[in-house]
C-alpha cells in the first residue's frame, strides 16, 4: 500500500521544480503516478495494476525490478560503488569480457557511458578522427540523442530547437515502405508486409532501388567522398518502429564505405535481443557495422551506454585521454552483467520472437478490420502500429485522435507509447518477459478502445 506523497503535491513541485517541459508531456491527460514496478507490471499510488507494454521506452528489457537484476545490484551495492576507471575494477573487466562476447568479430572493444545520447556523441567524434573526414549522414525521423552534438543527428520536429546544434549532419529520406514515397508489400523483414502494393518485380524490391537513389543524392550533395559515418537504428525506434527495405542498410553500408565513411548501429532500442530473431537489429539486415552504440535495455532501467567497436578505430582515438568517470562503474557492470545473464537464462530473446510474431499477427487481423489502422509492422518486441484517417490517403490519424485511444487504452490497464514524425503511430516495446496472455488482454483493450472510438465518430 502507497502511503507516500500526495498527488497533488507532486504535480505542485513539478510545476515549481521540474524541467517545465515535462509538466505539458504527462504523456496522459489524466497523468499516472506510478510507484512500484514488478517484470511486465506498475502499479499506481491508487493501488492499480497496469500491463506495461512500453517499458520507459523499450528501456526495461528483462522485467521491472527482476529479482536476478535486483540482487545483482544488491551484492555490488555492499562491495564497491565507486572507484574511478582508472584503477583497476573486475566488474568492469567481467562485463566489457562478456558484453564483447556478444558481439560479432571485430567489435571488442567496449567504450562505456551513462547514456544513449553519450554513446551517440562518442560515436560521433570517433568517426571523424578515424576517418578525417566531418560529414555524418542519418535519417529522418531518427532519435539519436539530446546533446547539443546528437541533436544534430536527431531528425524529429519535437525534439529540435532554433539554434545550430552540430554542423556536418545531414538527415537523408527515410526509406519507410508504407508512407514514404514507394511502397513495398513485402519488402520488410517482418512477419508482417504492409499492404500498400509496391510494384516490385520478382522479389526484387524497386522501392529499395528508389530509397538508396535518395541516399545517393544525399551523398552528391554533400561532401564529395568524403563521409565520416552513417548511423541508422536497425528499426527506427521513435519514428514509429519504422523498417527498412530488406536490402537496404546493406547497399547503404557499402555506399557510405566506399566513401571513406563508417557505419553505425544504433541499437538503444533494438538490441539485447528485442527483435527476437538476433540478439542485435543490425543481424536481422545482414551487416557489420564499424561502430555499435547501445543504452537503455543494456540496464534493464539502470543509466548506462556503451559504443563498443573494433581495434583499429579505437586505436585512432587513442591520441588523447578520453575519461568518463561514472561510464562502467561498479553498480552499472554488475547490474548490466546481470541483464546479459538473464536474457540467457530466462530465454527472453526467444520470447521476444515467440510473443512477438503472435502479437503482430493478430494485430494485422485488426489493421484488415479497420479504416483507421494503417500498417502493422517490426521485429520480435519491437512493434509500430501506424494510424491513418483512412487507407486509401494514408493520412496520419490527428493527434486529438490519437490521444483519445490512447488515453482509453491507459484506462483500461495497458501502457503503450507513441511516435512517428506526426505522432501518427503507436508503438509497443514492452518488458521481454510478457506473456502470451498479456498479449490476448491487450489485444482485447486495443480492439475496444478504437471500436469505442469508431462508434463515437
Ligand atoms: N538512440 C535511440 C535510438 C534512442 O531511442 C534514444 C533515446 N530515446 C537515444 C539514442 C538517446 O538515449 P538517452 O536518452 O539514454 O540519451
Amino acid at each position: 500500500e502507497y502511503k507516500g506523497m500526495s498527488k497533488e503535491r507532486m504535480m505542485e513541485i513539478r510545476r515549481q521544480n521540474c524541467n517545465p517541459m515535462i509538466m505539458k508531456v504527462t504523456y496522459y491527460k489524466k497523468p499516472v503516478f506510478f510507484h512500484q514496478g514488478y517484470m511486465q507490471w506498475l502499479w499506481d499510488v491508487d493501488g492499480r495494476r497496469y500491463l506495461d507494454l512500453f517499458a520507459g521506452v523499450a528501456t526495461v528489457s528483462v522485467g521491472h525490478c527482476h529479482p536476478k537484476v535486483a540482487a545483482a545490484l544488491q551484492r555490488q551495492l555492499k562491495r564497491v560503488w565507486h572507484t574511478t576507471n582508472i584503477y583497476v575494477n573486475p566488474t568492469l573487466h567481467e562485463y566489457c569480457e562478456k558484453l564483447a562476447s556478444h558481439l560479432p568479430d571485430p567489435l571488442k572493444v567496449v567504450y562505456l557511458t551513462n547514456s544513449g545520447s553519450e554513446a551517440n556523441d562518442l560515436a560521433m567524434l570517433m568517426a571523424r578522427l578515424y576517418t578525417s573526414n566531418f560529414d555524418i549522414i542519418t535519417f529522418r525521423g531518427s532519435y539519436h540523442g539530446g546533446t547539443q552534438q546528437t541533436m544534430g543527428l536527431t531528425s524529429n520536429s519535437p525534439y529540435k530547437y532554433p539554434i545550430a546544434t552540430s554542423s556536418g549532419c545531414t538527415n537523408t529520406m527515410c526509406p519507410d515502405v508504407f508512407r514514404g514515397l514507394w511502397g513495398g508489400s513485402h519488402c520488410r523483414d517482418s512477419p508482417v508486409q504492409t499492404t500498400r502494393q509496391c510494384g516490385c518485380a520478382q522479389g526484387h524490391c524497386m522501392a529499395n532501388d528508389q530509397y538508396i537513389g535518395q541516399l545517393k543524392e544525399t551523398f552528391a550533395t554533400s561532401v564529395p567522398s568524403r563521409i565520416a559515418g552513417f548511423f541508422g537504428e536497425p528499426i527506427q525506434g521513435m519514428g514509429g518502429a519504422v523498417q527498412y527495405p530488406k536490402n537496404y542498410l546493406k547497399e547503404a553500408y557499402q555506399l557510405v564505405r566506399e566513401r571513406g565513411g563508417v557505419c553505425i548501429a544504433d541499437e538503444v532500442q533494438t538490441g539485447f535481443g528485442r527483435t527476437g530473431s538476433h540478439f542485435w537489429g543490425f543481424q536481422g539486415h545482414d551487416v557489420l557495422p564499424d561502430m555499435v552504440t547501445m543504452a537503455k535495455g543494456i540496464g534493464n532501467g539502470f543509466p548506462m551506454g556503451a559504443v563498443v567497436t573494433t581495434q583499429e578505430i579505437a586505436a585512432s582515438f587513442a591520441q588523447a585521454f578520453h575519461f568518463n568517470t561514472f561510464g562502467g562503474g561498479p553498480l552499472a557492470c554488475a547490474v548490466a552483467s546481470s541483464v546479459l545473464d538473464t536474457i540467457k537464462e530466462d530465454g527472453t530473446q526467444q520470447n521476444s520472437h515467440n510473443v512477438g510474431t503472435y502479437l503482430m499477427t493478430e494485430l494485422a487481423k485488426l489493421r484488415d478490420t479497420y479504416e483507421i489502422i494503417g500498417d502493422v509492422r517490426g521485429k520480435g518486441l519491437q512493434i509500430g502500429v501506424e494510424m491513418v484517417t483512412n487507407k486509401a490517403s494514408r493520412d496520419p490519424l490527428p493527434p486529438g485522435a490519437m490521444n483519445e485511444i490512447f488515453e482509453d487504452i491507459k484506462d483500461m490497464g495497458v501502457l503503450i507509447g507513441k511516435g512517428g514524425v506526426y505522432g501518427q503511430a503507436f508503438r509497443i516495446q514492452p518488458p521481454m518477459c510478457i506473456t502470451k496472455e498479456d498479449v490476448d488482454f491487450f489485444l482485447a483493450v486495443f480492439n475496444k478502445a478504437i471500436q469505442r472510438y469508431m462508434d463515437k465518430k
